[in-house]
């Protein structure tokens, strides 16, 4: 640890501890996921985002304050050049005992073992579907092979641990959660099925019609799989179950269905340098203002994080039957 550090001393008024926070370096991605974002985006200017240098303070910032794990996420966190001397710089704030990332794997063919040179420990892959047509109907864009390729890449180069993320939408892939499960225990790794969350409007895709619970997912996977409670706790809203006989653990993100807003123990940083202090609600503060206005004073920077604490709400308001109510997509929320 640091001499600067200051562990714990973000704490909301909930009493909840603050230790973990996910940074959406960019909000720009090569693929174009029907739940995530429309066909047709517009990114932000550069001017607007934030440098890699002050992500890298603000990183520091969090750490210096108790944060202990950073997620790097997006958009697509490895289409932002310069992504990897990033968390190189991340994977060197010596309080973190975690440095991860959550990606779309269309690049992970050429840089998983720079990853985990640069400190990285685990990484999550999304992967809806293992159908080839299907993948490029949910991604627009996407690759099915490039992503099966990067997740090999990302086995070999050693990972802890690899969790795939799937996205269940009912009609489009919640007939293949048995293979994907398959899938995960063939290749001795975790999968996680996430609810889908009303994080602003998409064309073209109902997300009331398209919901499918945790609970059908679990009533699905019964004939096949033995799942057993584990108690992992990570403070985060998974569930795990353990595939008995096997190495592969499976989670449950269940926004809807249950909420696990009570052991929440994360912030979120957006490519503007927008402080989330809720996933599902819009309560932030603009730590880039912070930031521009005190070129190098991390004093104050820290202050205002400690302040931001104060309005971190109790829980989120989702409902995926009405239309959003959060109007940030989740490529710039850093999912
Ligand atoms: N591009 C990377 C990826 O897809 O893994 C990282 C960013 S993406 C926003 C992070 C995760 O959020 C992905 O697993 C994606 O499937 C999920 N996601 C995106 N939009 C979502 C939504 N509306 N509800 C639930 N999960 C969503
Ligand atoms: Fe890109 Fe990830 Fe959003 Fe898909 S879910 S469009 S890969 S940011």
């Amino acid at each position: 640890m640091t001499e600067s550090s200051n562990p714990g001393q973000l704490i909301d008024r909930f009493g909840r501890t603050v230790d973990y926070l996910r940074i959406s370096i960019t909000d720009r991605c090569d693929f174009r996921c029907l739940y995530c974002m429309e066909e047709e985006m517009t990114f932000l200017p550069r001017a607007q985002i934030l440098t890699l240098e002050e992500i890298h303070t603000l990183a520091k910032a969090f750490a210096e304050l108790g944060v202990k794990k950073i997620r790097v996420t997006g958009g697509e966190p490895l289409v932002r050049k310069g992504a990897l001397g990033l968390l190189e710089n991340l994977g060197r704030i010596e309080s973190l005992n975690e440095l991860v990332i959550t990606t779309n794997g269309s690049q992970l063919e050429t840089m998983a073992p720079a990853l985990k040179a640069a400190g990285v420990k685990r990484i999550n892959i999304s992967l809806d579907t293992l159908d080839a047509d299907k993948f490029k109907t949910i991604t627009r864009t996407g690759d099915l092979h490039q992503v099966l390729k990067g997740i090999r890449a990302a086995q070999s180069a050693g990972f802890e641990r690899i969790k795939i993320n799937t996205v269940v939408l009912k009609d489009r892939n919640h007939q293949e959660v048995n293979d994907l499960v398959q899938f995960a225990v063939d290749h001795g790794i975790d999968i996680s099925f996430i609810e889908e969350m009303p994080l602003g409007i998409v064309s073209r895709h109902n997300r009331s019609l398209a919901y499918y619970s945790s609970d059908l997912i679990k009533k699905d996977l019964e004939p096949n799989f033995s799942l057993i409670a584990i108690d992992e706790k990570t403070g985060g809203p998974s569930n795990y179950f353990k595939v008995v006989g096997t190495q592969t653990r499976v989670g449950f993100i269940s926004p809807h269905s249950e909420n696990f807003c009570g052991s929440c123990n994360r912030v979120r940083l957006t490519v503007e340098g927008r402080l989330l202090l809720c996933l599902g609600n819009e309560h932030s503060v603009d730590l880039k203002r912070v930031l521009r206005a005190n070129p190098g004073n991390m004093a104050i920077l820290k202050q205002a994080i400690i302040e931001a604490m104060l309005i971190k709400p109790e829980k989120h308001e989702f409902n995926i039957h009405e239309r959003p109510v959060i109007l940030r997509y989740m490529n710039m929320t850093g999912g």
